[in-house]
């Protein structure tokens, strides 16, 4: 699979899998599990978790997914912003680290900005690094001036900003997006079918053709712009081999200009959009 560089020098898989969700309920545990695995079969060995996700399941689900794979995987991992001080952030890594049994994130994220100063969070995400509990940080939820600010205690580090970002939530193509490119910091889209919603739009079935799916061309989309990575969830294994399939995908010059017109650009900036 194609991959994008981060500052350090490591590179990031273009398509993992996300986890929002998993590890809510007994019941779908072993299914969750198996989804995962057969992702990480097809070749999605970047799986995006959170110790949010489930308080702390979805990163359990996760250990189970990936015994025995860990060298092939590229594990990311979200501090909650209240846990974000310089201690708090070390004791929720190593809690996440616990829960995910391995000894290292191949990146941790700040899950979205709170009110502990940037400049103890990114003390404690250097340290993190230097003890090589984690391979790189970054933020996620982060607008461009929160990036801008960033850079002060980042050492120009930051690997990446995970944000909103489908054909629906076009914003950050305004600011955020440019600026990291020109950083060269991968953006990751999260929620790229907009949690499921984005398929019910008729201008998106127009475009799908014979044998490609609205989830197809949702995240062939993204796929298609550069520097961004892009980790839709599903606990299903059809859905997750139809969204690995988007690889394969090339839309052509006419499939993205009726994209533009159906789902257009920003005109203007626009706050940063969350779920
Ligand atoms: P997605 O846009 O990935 O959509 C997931 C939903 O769509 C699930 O309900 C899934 O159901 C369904 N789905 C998946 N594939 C298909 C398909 N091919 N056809 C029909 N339905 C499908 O939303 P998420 O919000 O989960 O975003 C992806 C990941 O991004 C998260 O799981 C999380 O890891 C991350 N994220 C990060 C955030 C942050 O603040 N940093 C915020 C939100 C998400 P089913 O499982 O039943 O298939």
């Amino acid at each position: 699979m194609r991959s994008l560089p981060l500052p350090s020098g490591a590179t990031m898989p273009v398509l993992g899998q996300g986890t929002w969700g998993m590890g809510e309920r007994t019941k779908q545990r072993s299914q969750e599990i198996d989804a995962l695995k057969f992702g990480i079969d097809l070749g999605m060995t970047l799986i995006d978790t959170a110790e949010m996700y489930g308080e702390g399941g979805a990163e359990e689900v996760v250990a189970e997914a990936i015994k025995g794979q860990r060298s092939r995987l590229f594990l990311v991992s979200k501090v909650y912003p209240h846990n974000a001080t310089r201690r708090g952030t070390i004791q929720a890594c190593d809690r996440s680290l616990k829960r995910l049994k391995t000894d290292y994130l191949d990146l941790y994220l700040l899950h979205w900005r709170g009110s502990v100063p940037l400049s103890e969070t990114f003390e404690a995400l250097l340290e993190l690094r230097q003890s090589g509990k984690i391979r790189d940080f970054g933020v996620s939820n982060f607008d461009q001036d929160d990036l801008v600010e960033a850079r002060q205690f980042d050492h120009n580090l930051t690997a990446t900003d995970q944000v909103l970002y489908n054909l629906s939530r076009r914003g950050i193509e305004w600011d955020v997006l440019p600026w990291c490119r020109q950083q060269g910091i991968p953006v990751m889209a999260y929620s790229p079918i907009e949690q499921g919603r984005l398929l019910k739009n008729k201008a998106l079935g127009a475009i799908s053709r014979l044998n490609v799916t609205p989830a197809q061309v949702a995240i062939s989309w993204l796929l298609h712009q550069e520097n961004v990575v892009v980790i839709p969830k599903s606990s299903r294994r059809d859905r997750i081999q139809e969204n690995y399939a988007a690889l394969d995908i090339t839309l052509s010059q006419a499939d993205l200009a009726a994209l533009d017109e159906a789902f257009p650009p920003p005109a203007r900036s626009q706050p940063l959009e969350m779920l």
